[in-house]
């Protein structure tokens, strides 16, 4: 196809080995599953001793505990290397940089708090992290060069900017959605423009997408149908998945990914679960006390990112809870599986006795339908509101809301009331809706 011949050319002369490195991790997710964890060992082992011989911060770490790079001869010596917070990283952005590294060689990222502390990192701006994508599209038969629309932050304020944004998409078409501001003639616009491009992949924050679909829905709109619908930012609910899905007509497919380390996780069309992106990033699993959970247990992600030697981050923990999966996917790819990502681990519900409560947004994951929205809000008293924007022309509502609510009480072990409140909307914050509120202090 030539548009895609002109889109690889043209990033090749943007970003020299670029296809060189598509066609590496084209290659590498068919290797075996034993010659993956190989691959993930060797580049592991390889990056502690380099933030060892290069890295302020892990060299004063790793004596401290009296440990060097010789020490580390197997994944679990590995575990016993200490984690590293969000508050490390900030405490130590400095000393995280490698002493090879100059301010030229890296670009700063930033996140914001709308998820607790801020943090920022840098990533190498050498590395073709793009590549990363394009092998997940091509998971869903979409070519990195195929029209696309979006719904996200609108960064090119400038007409500079715009410019060089054509010039970098040319002769790719690309909508946008602002999902931090729009009216509805927005929407309406953004409609038009999808109807006439017909993109074959739509992408963006859940919230904003989850939004549209119920303003498709409730206006009647016939949608071109994309081939994939790519949502990210923040967990997915069941609730939303099925509603976007009809909505578009189009398959959602769930992608894990953070500012601090791009690319962690996606499914592939079979939809077992999450292909992790082992190749390139080590997982990990972990316990309150830092220990690996069992195999297929919930646990805190811990992160290393494999291929960032500059500001590298090592037993990174993300603050999300997730696991892995035993099974392994037909589809061909051997990256092993991990679950949905179901929350932040403060997404956590602390009850009177003292007893945690995870895994909160899967409740309505029985009757999706039934509902538009919800959220969960622990009050300062600990007792439990479940707000919803109720489906009404699903059968049975009342009762079925009636079912989650007992649910929910038998969850908490009745230690708490639980009570359900049927609202019109539930405000959302950047394109993020915020499922699970505590001000519980314990
Ligand atoms: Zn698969």
């Amino acid at each position: 196809m030539i548009k895609e011949k002109i889109f690889f050319l043209k990033y090749e002369l943007i970003k020299p080995g670029s296809s060189q490195y598509y066609g590496q991790l084209m290659h590498d997710q068919y290797l075996s599953l034993d010659e993956i964890e190989m691959l993930n060992w060797n580049r592991t082992r390889s990056l502690v001793q380099y933030a060892f011989e290069h890295v302020p911060y892990y060299r004063k770490r790793y004596t401290e505990i009296g440990c060097t790079p010789q020490d580390i001869r197997n994944p679990d010596d590995f575990c016993r290397l200490p984690v590293l917070t969000r508050q490390d990283l900030m405490n130590n952005f400095d000393d995280l940089l490698s002493d090879e590294a100059s301010l030229k060689d890296v670009r700063l990222s930033t996140t914001g708090g709308s998820t607790g502390t801020p943090a920022k990192v840098y990533h190498p701006k050498k590395e073709t992290r793009a590549a990363h994508g394009w092998r997940m599209l091509n998971w869903w038969n979409i070519s990195p060069a195929d029209d696309w629309a979006s719904v996200w932050r609108d960064v090119n304020k400038t007409y500079k900017s715009k410019f060089l944004h054509f010039l970098q998409w040319f002769p790719t078409k690309h909508i946008l959605l602002n999902a931090t501001s729009f009216t509805e003639q927005d929407i309406k616009n953004f409609l038009k423009k999808f109807i006439k491009v017909r993109p074959k992949l739509l992408h963006g924050y859940v919230g904003t997408i989850d939004f549209l679909a119920d303003y498709i829905i409730e206006h009647g709109i016939q949608i071109p149908p994309p081939k994939a619908i790519w949502l990210t930012s923040a967990p997915i609910t069941t609730v939303q998945r099925k509603k976007v899905e009809a909505a578009f007509h189009a398959p959602v497919y769930d992608q894990y990914g953070c500012c601090e380390i791009y690319w962690l996780a996606a499914e592939c069309p079979m939809r077992n679960g999450l292909h992790m992106f082992y190749d390139t990033k080590r997982f990990e699993f972990l316990d309150e006390n830092n220990l690996p959970v069992s195999n297929g247990c919930y646990g805190n992600i811990v992160l290393t990112e494999l291929q960032n030697h500059l500001f590298p981050l090592i037993r990174y923990a993300v603050g999300d809870c997730g696991r892995r999966l035993t099974h392994n996917c037909p589809c061909g790819c051997n990256l092993p599986l991990m679950d949905s990502v179901k929350g932040r681990v403060s997404d956590t519900f602390i009850l009177p006795s003292h007893a945690r409560l995870n895994g909160l947004t899967t409740i309505f994951d029985n009757c999706p339908e039934a509902v538009r929205q919800f959220q969960l809000h622990q009050q300062s008293d600990a007792s439990i509101v479940i707000r919803v924007v109720p489906n009404n022309d699903y059968p049975d509502l009342d009762n079925t809301l009636e079912k989650v609510r007992t649910a929910m009480e038998m969850a908490v072990r009745h230690e708490v009331p639980v009570t359900i409140t049927k609202v019109s909307n539930i405000p959302f914050l950047k394109g993020k809706l915020k499922f699970v509120i505590s001000d519980y202090k314990g």
